[in-house]
């Protein structure tokens, strides 16, 4: 195949700007210092509230905003802007329009000010919409998210906006994912007041880990699968593979050094602050994780992060495969969530950082707490947040994070809740008993620095000062699990709120009253905390005693978004109404129904197109060798032609094994595409279709070992997978 001419490619030159990062950090972001720069100080006044409070801009603000955006992107070369949104395909669009337009007497007029800035009107019907727009109102709006800054890409001003149904109704991932945001703000800062008065903001804070592979491309353009599903759908495994863990930590080729330092430049001069980037376990994979930052703008990120990979990867000759399982055989990609709260005061930074006093520890127990709890009620909720047809090959096999969802929070902290449960009894408690929890409580953060076992296998995890979510595939859009948890933890914060009051105003101490509420939960969730082997079977037979969830594929998990508590979580909070989550719901679906038609297509047309005539190829050759053998050896034809005769008896059943199973999956997709309703078509291609996949991809890989290596139509792993 191509490998010769992969093998012998050098690392591309790299243009990194020769100053320091300080001094190009972000300068292709419109922030704060180039707003002060180009605005006067009422319209800057007013973008920042907008930014901190939510509050709307005017008219003539925005004016003032768009003129001065424009003046900051033109003078950066910026020709063109576009509202840049993230509609439930899961990546991003944008649609360009030009700064100015010339008039036919060669003048121009001005196409963006404040109106343009503010709202937009995409032509953009074909996104869906799970029936929201019906063809009268057949219009969606991008309108203008303040609190995400907008940045230039080549020659254009992108602007994050949301985007949204004529009739006000969310139709991406950014709107639903501000208003919980906006809740669980207005939650957390109420239980603040227990412990810190000056508490006037909460943050939710995320800093996601993304895994990738890459692959030269050359070898990528010639599989059609991964050229069409980012996915190989078929592919023996290489003789040596990730066994020796060599690749992990290892060193990192020159070309894929290059590659990275190209993208992190990019990355650094758009404002995202990347800083870590290490080889994963299997061959040829790695991440990178930037420092957290506030939820909104973090997920922003890792959608532009993963465009920019894209983009650069091709300067460098490579692909990026984002696909949560490119490769069979070896670890998948995920994406870990880290998550936490962050209160605007000096005290109280991160609202999950064990402190070093006993109060500082009550404010520290009860937001840790109330996160286990949120999770426990909402533990459906966040497993349909994590669902896809890429995620099924994670979750519902036997390698990274289970489909069960489950907390670990280190035998340290096991204790504490232990002890809790057992010392606070619904009484008041006695002076001893207080001092002593009190005491338990204030040694946390020494306890925590030895709390190093951190279990691999859990879904969701503390560590040490925030949680991860580590079940998130890699291609997702962290909005959508950190919607789920954010709503979550917010009406689980106004519960505790409404819980510590009652035992107030009925005559108990604050701190008392917290901690029998917080027994309270520890006792209910308890059945979420899992400490031990998340692989193992017997942790699926324990989790189902205990009640917890284990659905292995994406439309069964997606029903968890039709759960009685999950409408009246997103209604009650008013992030959703139901109509939008019936609408996300089908969308979901058919998003799942359509990634495994189209990888069912590819299959067939690879299995019928360059696997069965290569393997037609090769039988013929063998075919003349055995006839060959005839007429030298007519005598002992039977011994020397033996094992000729067996491999083209092999082939024949393979082949038509391979052919019949295909024909199969395509009547099983003619079925199912008979079908109407979204998610019910979707179960169909889950139950009927997918099974078809492996049995046809191990027929197809063992044709691969048995098809002269000089006839076979596709790159293998191991000419994909060790890029030197
Ligand atoms: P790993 O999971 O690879 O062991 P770490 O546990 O060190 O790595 O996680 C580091 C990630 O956690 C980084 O992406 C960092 O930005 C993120 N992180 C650290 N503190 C917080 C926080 N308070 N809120 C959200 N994310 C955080
Ligand atoms: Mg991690």
């Amino acid at each position: 195949m191509a490998l010769d001419k992969t093998m012998s490619r050098q690392p591309k030159e790299v243009t990194t700007p020769s100053e320091k990062i300080s001094d190009f950090f972000g300068a292709n972001v419109f922030n704060r210092e180039s707003m002060k720069q180009f605005m006067s100080e009422e319209a800057y006044d007013s973008v920042i509230r907008a930014m901190e409070l939510g509050s709307r801009l005017d008219r003539k603000m925005a004016n003032q905003v768009a003129s001065a955006m424009k003046a900051w992107a033109m003078g950066k070369g910026a020709t063109h802007y576009t509202h840049w949104f993230q509609p439930l395909t899961g990546r991003t669009a944008e649609k360009h329009d030009a700064f100015y337009t010339p008039t036919s007497d060669g003048r121009s007029f001005e196409t963006f000010d404040g109106d343009q800035l503010v709202q937009q009107e995409p032509d953009a019907s074909s996104f869906p919409n799970g029936g929201i727009r019906n063809t009268f109102e057949a219009r969606g709006y991008t309108a203008w998210d303040p609190t995400s800054p907008a940045f230039i890409i080549g020659k254009t001003l992108c602007i994050p906006t949301i985007f949204i149904s004529y009739t006000g109704e969310s139709l991406d991932n950014k709107a639903p994912l501000l208003k919980a945001l906006h809740v669980v703000d207005k939650a957390a800062t109420d239980v603040c007041q227990y412990f810190d008065k000056d508490i006037t903001k909460v943050t939710s804070t995320l800093g996601w880990e993304q895994e990738y592979f890459l692959v030269d491309s050359a070898l990528h353009a010639a599989r059609p699968d991964l050229a069409l599903t980012g996915r190989s759908l078929f592919g023996h495994s290489s003789s040596k593979g990730q066994q020796l863990d060599d690749h992990y930590f290892g060193s990192i080729p020159d070309r894929v050094t290059a590659f990275m330092r190209d993208f992190e430049t990019e990355s650094l001069l758009l404002g995202i602050p990347v800083t870590t980037r290490h080889n994963e376990v299997a061959p040829n994979q790695y991440e990178l994780a930037p420092v957290f930052e506030e939820c909104n703008l973090a997920v922003d990120h890792n959608q532009l992060l993963m465009d920019l990979m894209e983009k650069t990867a091709a300067k460098h000759d490579f692909h990026v495969l984002l696909h949560e399982k490119p490769f069979a055989g070896i670890n998948g990609s995920g994406k870990h969530n880290n998550w936490s709260l962050g209160a605007n005061s000096s005290k109280h930074r991160n609202l999950l950082q064990p402190g070093s006093t006993p109060k500082a520890n009550l404010r520290f127990l009860t937001f840790f707490v109330n996160t286990i709890s949120a999770v426990y009620k909402h533990a459906d909720l966040l497993r349909a947040s994590i669902a896809s047809a890429g995620n099924d090959h994670r979750l519902g096999a036997n390698e990274a994070p289970p489909a069960i969802l489950s907390i670990f929070i280190g035998s340290q902290l096991t204790k504490v809740l232990e002890d809790i449960e057992q010392r606070v009894t619904g009484k008041a408690l006695t002076p001893d008993e207080k001092t002593e929890l009190k005491l338990n409580i204030g040694k946390i953060p020494e306890i925590l620095l030895d709390n190093t076992d951190r279990n691999r296998t859990s879904p969701f995890a503390f560590t040490g000062n925030k949680f991860e979510f580590r079940a998130v595939g890699s291609t997702a859009n962290c909005s959508i699990p950190m919607i789920a948890l954010n709503a979550a933890m917010a009406e689980q914060l106004k519960r505790f709120k409404v819980d510590v009051d009652a035992l107030i105003t009925s005559g108990k101490k604050k701190d008392d009253a917290i901690l029998e509420i917080l027994r309270e939960y520890i006792i209910e969730a308890k059945p979420i905390l899992f400490e031990g082997n998340g692989y193992g079977d017997e942790w699926v037979e324990e989790a189902e005693k205990r009640g917890l969830s284990n659905v292995k594929t994406t439309p069964y998990a997606l029903d968890f978004y039709l759960k009685e508590e999950t409408l009246s979580l997103f209604e009650s909070l008013d992030i959703m109404s139901k109509r939008e989550q019936e609408a996300r719901y089908d969308i979901f679906q058919e998003n799942y129904k359509m990634k495994i038609q189209i990888e069912s297509r590819v299959m067939a047309d690879m299995a019928l197109n360059h696997i069965i005539p290569a393997a037609i190829k090769y039988q013929s050759q063998v075919v003349d060798n055995v006839r060959g053998l005839k007429d030298i050896f007519a005598g002992e034809f039977d011994t020397v032609a033996k094992e000729q005769i067996a491999i083209i008896k092999e082939l024949s059943e393979r082949i038509e094994l391979v052919r019949s199973k295909a024909m199969a999956m395509t009547e099983a997709r003619k079925q199912a595409n008979k079908i109407e309703d979204p998610a019910a078509q979707a179960k169909s291609y889950c139950d009927t279709v997918v099974p078809f996949f492996e049995e046809i991809r191990y027929q197809v890989d063992k044709l691969e070992l048995i098809i002269d290596n000089n006839d076979w139509p596709l790159p293998k792993y191991r000419e994909m997978l060790f890029t030197k």
